[in-house]
């Protein structure tokens, strides 16, 4: 490359994503995904929507989907942005919101996206220390800021805030935008979607990757008051003014009517984290008390690295990170209970 480009290209630090192997027999435990197939309503609605409409553009403002999530979240529609997943919504969240002369907070350890939008869209950034517990303290973030950003329940620890310590937060700092990420509140978070109505500063991000299985139609949304909603729809028509192809609007509308489907599969993945927890547990592992899908845990005779590679070749695949601070723990996702019993099963063979 020439001497010009060479830095421009390096200066770019892309996200990496998890692994997404192509082997038979895997149990595939690395990317949060959602074990169980979704509803079948959704594969009914998708199936219908491609049979009558595909021919035509999907309605760029995405009504229908927008209203029916809005009823699910005692919201109005104009509080409810949609994208190609959270992952987007929180790009033009970062683009829209937060971008200021004071520098955005988030947590370190936490999501890893929020480093690379940072860097992407030239906004400074600190990054505040988890505490002893891998804990995020609230009072860490009384300092001068522009913009919160927080995942809660955290990731890669699992670990949730309670709903009042995320008001007290959103008090704090009532002058700055403060964005929520609950990719995996449904799994025993609280949400703060209630504290929309009387918090103009607070951003509520969640997905339908993990809770409603589809991870593959790529369906993200936020709930917010108008004007943060309104700059959110700025950024996008900057890019492009179609949130969401006819596929992923009709999956979406049936995903987020299916509340029967919703509650069955997220106690079953509840159940067995806890089950999982306790197996961990009992060989010896620490395992961080997670409200997500999946757990975050260390043994004290096991490099973390060592110990994912172990199981690579017994074709369990879990996710390691190398960062200095985490790299005893794996983060292992919650599959069905014959996958977690293979992953046991295999760790006994390790151990
Ligand atoms: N937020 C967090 C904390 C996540 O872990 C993920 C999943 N990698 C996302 C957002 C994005 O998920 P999606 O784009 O599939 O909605």
């Amino acid at each position: 490359m020439s001497k010009y480009w060479s830095p421009i290209v390096s200066a770019l630090k892309p996200y990496v994503p998890g692994e997404q192997p192509r082997m038979a027999n895997l149990v595939k435990l690395n990317t949060n995904e959602n074990p169980y197939a979704p509803s079948d309503k959704v594969i009914e609605a998708i199936r219908a929507a491609a049979n009558a409409d595909l021919r035509l553009y999907p309605d760029p403002l995405a009504l229908d989907l927008r209203a029916a999530i809005a009823a699910r979240y005692g919201v109005e529609p104009e509080e409810v942005f949609v994208g190609n997943g959270s992952d987007e919504v929180l790009a033009h969240s970062f683009a829209a919101l937060l971008k200021h002369d004071r520098p955005l907070l988030y947590p370190d350890i936490s999501y890893s996206f929020y480093p690379t939008y940072a860097g992407l869209f030239g906004i400074d950034a600190v990054e505040v220390p988890l505490d002893d517990a891998f804990r995020v303290d609230i009072a860490d973030y009384r300092r001068p800021t522009g913009a919160i950003i927080l995942p809660n329940p955290n990731a890669p620890t699992g670990i949730g805030l309670p709903l009042a310590t995320i008001e007290t937060l959103v008090a704090e700092h009532p002058d700055q935008p403060v964005v929520i990420d609950e990719a995996y509140v449904d799994f025993g978070g609280e949400s703060a979607t209630a504290l929309v109505p009387k918090y103009e500063n607070l951003l509520v991000v969640q997905t339908f990757s993990k809770s409603r299985a589809l991870a593959g139609l790529r369906v993200g949304f936020a709930i917010g008051q108008r004007p943060l909603i309104e700059a959110l729809e700025r950024v996008k028509d900057s890019f492009n003014s179609y949130p969401l192809g006819r596929a992923a609007q009709a999956g979406a509308i049936a995903a987020i009517k299916d509340e029967a489907w919703f509650q069955a599969t997220r106690g079953k993945i509840i159940a067995s984290r806890e089950k999982l927890t306790s197996e961990l547990k009992r060989r010896g592992f620490e395992v961080l008390p997670s409200q997500a899908n999946f757990v975050f845990a260390r043994h004290p005779n096991h490099a973390g690295g060592t110990l994912a590679a172990k199981l690579r070749e017994r074709a369990v695949i879990v996710r390691h990170f190398a960062k200095p601070r985490i790299a005893d723990f794996l983060r292992i996702t919650i599959g069905t209970d014959e996958e977690c019993a293979r992953l046991v099963a295999v760790l006994d063979e390790i151990l």
